[in-house]
């Protein structure tokens, strides 16, 4: 994920470029660059930093009247955040510049065969491949040598590409990553969101998927990858600018949560191969003897993170049969925890920067552990400090609340849990069913998604109460701290998390019918004592909202409220049974006015102790 802006037109391209870069940084934020046609050939300024950073080093671009350029802002996924990585890229003789959003999959095959024919590269990123091919297959027609590269790449991409030749020609093409083009009169603009080009124009042409489209001043040309042509249709955008870059939600947080068949597929992507029931994790640089020969886990984090490797915990420890702690950051890192050569750790943070789990991170390698990294910013202090890991590849998560994140966490535990387990205990056949299970998941997400309306409906009726219980057993145990945790960052309403059948030893005092309480109640092999623990909350009076399995009518018996989940093997159970609670507590934040993105008292990165 990331920003681009493109602009061909008569006007100076350099304001228009860093403007519109400045809306899309939500996008991304590592690195920023833009390369101009300047009349000698291209101008190209770029570096690590945010946009503020590139406006300061290149206020004097503006007002020498380039009127053809693109612009970037990075969310890295192949390479550190470096001026280097950051985007544009060039061909090694500076002939095309591009910009680009997505992953090119089989980069390294393509890099390997260009080395060979003594093409120089300058990048770590997968990008760079795409802008050496484009400039290899360049002549005198750019469209037709971005074609031509285009077709010999695999994965995702939404492009902009300029040459040092052409002035006012500008090539945009996508597949996979989103890519709009804004038409106005000798003008014409290309960006990743729409949000970047509302400014100058509102009508805009959505690219469609293995479409490129040729802009000048004069107007467009869009065909097909294989150069059928085709005639885009224009819309009119009708909504406000910030309405645009939340894409349409009312709040970043309910655009993410709704994002996750997305994030989850990625998270995935490349790493489990169903057919053979495993799962790739080549990030964390231990060979299969090392991997073999651990005997115990600890798993590190803070908050949401925290609840993600509790979920680890039970899932490597029955499918993989190797014991696992799970550790606050905070308290590992000031009691001496006993480190034995065989056992692994695993540090786990959304943002990478998370002060406790860094300094746990440096504490657990002072004492001679390989500590390994589940993170989301890619190059962050923990990326870059610790032996190996897995990114999430969710993308930049702006609301403060965690939500993406978490079901990204859990997914790669859920691969790092089969790669383990079919080392030990588990078969062939059964590694395939939990990798079926696992590929199902993103569709089963947006199923449950479709259910915002009747969720936003059970919210109203209890949006003015002020105390809430969440309780579950097993794997649904720490989906309950994590529905409880969620509640309380952005609705400031009080509530606990408590395994169900805790609940009897202390908490129950608590019921009565102003706290109601919200059970997961999943079909597995405690059920019937889920039903039970219910059974007690409604004999003290309280309400029950029940998350439950598809086809489970009994439970409409027991609980007020039923909101149902598809069914799904226990395992893997938390990464469903959370969304609903996720809706839920967004809405009671909705309903009680809260300024849900920014909650009060919270930072998004926690980089204090
Ligand atoms: N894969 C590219 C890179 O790592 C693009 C990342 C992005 O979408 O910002 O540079």
């Amino acid at each position: 994920m990331c920003g681009i802006v493109g602009y061909v037109g008569s006007k100076d391209a350099y304001p228009i470029l860093l403007g519109g870069l400045s809306v899309l940084e939500y996008r991304g934020y590592d690195s920023a660059g833009i390369a101009l046609v300047n009349g000698k050939g291209l101008e190209i300024h770029k570096d690590k930093g945010k946009v503020d950073h590139l406006r300061s080093i290149t206020h004097d671009v503006a007002g020498r009247g380039c009127t053809t350029g693109i612009a970037h802002t990075r969310w890295a996924t192949h390479g550190a955040p470096s001026k280097h990585n950051a985007h544009p890229h060039t061909d090694q003789h500076d002939r095309i510049a591009l910009v680009h959003n997505g992953i090119i999959e089989n980069y390294s095959l393509l890099k390997e065969k260009m080395l060979k024919e003594g093409i120089k590269f300058r990048s770590e990123t997968d990008t760079e491949v795409l802008a050496q091919l484009i400039g290899k297959y360049y002549e005198k027609d750019l469209a037709a040598a971005v074609r031509r590269a285009l077709l010999e790449v695999d994965g995702t991409f939404g492009i902009a590409v300029i040459a040092h030749d052409r002035p006012g020609v500008l090539i945009g093409a996508r597949r996979g990553s989103p890519l709009v083009v804004g038409v106005a009169e000798g003008e014409l603009f290309l960006a990743s969101d729409a949000s970047a080009v509302v400014a100058h124009t509102k009508d805009v042409i959505y690219l469609k998927d293995n479409n490129l489209i040729e802009l000048t001043p004069e107007g467009f040309d869009t065909t097909t990858l294989d150069n059928k042509k085709i005639s885009p249709e224009i819309h009119t955008i009708e909504w406000s600018v910030d309405a645009l870059a939340k894409g349409g939600f009312d709040h970043f947080m309910l655009k993410e949560i709704f994002e996750q068949p997305e994030t989850i597929y990625n998270a995935m992507r490349g790493r489990l191969l169903v057919s053979e029931g495993v799962a790739r994790l080549d990030g964390l640089n231990l060979v299969l003897p090392e991997l073999r020969g651990i005997r115990r886990l600890v798993l590190v984090a803070c908050g949401t993170s925290w609840h993600a490797a509790l979920v680890g915990e039970y899932m490597i420890e029955e499918i993989a049969g190797i014991p696992v702690e799970v550790e606050y950051a905070s308290e590992f890192r000031y009691r001496n925890p006993i480190i034995e050569p065989d056992t692994l750790i695993f540090v786990i943070s959304q943002s990478g920067e998370t002060a406790d789990t860094l300094a746990a991170l440096r504490e657990a390698s002072y004492k001679g552990a390989t500590v390994l990294g589940i993170c989301n910013v890619v190059g962050s202090s923990i990326a870059r400090e610790t032996h190996g890991g897995v990114y999430l590849h969710a993308g930049p998560e702006i609301g403060v609340a965690s939500t993406k994140a978490f079901t990204s966490q859990l997914t790669v535990l859920a691969l790092l849990t089969l790669l383990l387990g079919r080392m030990r205990r588990i078969s062939n056949s059964d590694g395939i069913a939990v990798a079926k299970a696992l590929e199902a998941i993103p569709k089963q997400v947006r199923k449950i998604l479709r259910q915002n309306d009747t969720i936003r409906e059970i919210a109203k009726i209890y949006a003015k109460h002020n105390n809430f219980l969440y309780l579950g057993r097993s794997y649904n145990f720490p989906v309950a701290l994590e529905g409880a945790l969620k509640l309380k960052e952005i609705s400031y309403v009080h509530a606990e998390g408590y395994p169900a059948a805790e609940m009897k030893h202390g908490p129950i005092a608590l019921i009565d019918q102003d706290m109601p309480s919200v059970v997961l109640a999943i079909k597995d092999s405690i059920y019937d004592k889920v039903i039970s623990n219910i059974q007690e909350v409604k004999a003290r009076g309280g309400s029950v909202i029940a998350v439950a399995t598809e086809g489970d009518r009994e439970i409409e018996k027991h609980a007020r409220h039923v909101i149902y989940i598809p069914k799904i093997i226990p395992m893997l159970s938390p990464l469903l049974s959370v969304i609903p609670l996720q809706l839920l507590a967004y809405h009671i934040a909705a309903q009680r006015g809260c300024e849900i993105d920014q909650p009060r008292n919270l930072a998004k990165s926690v980089t204090v102790e």
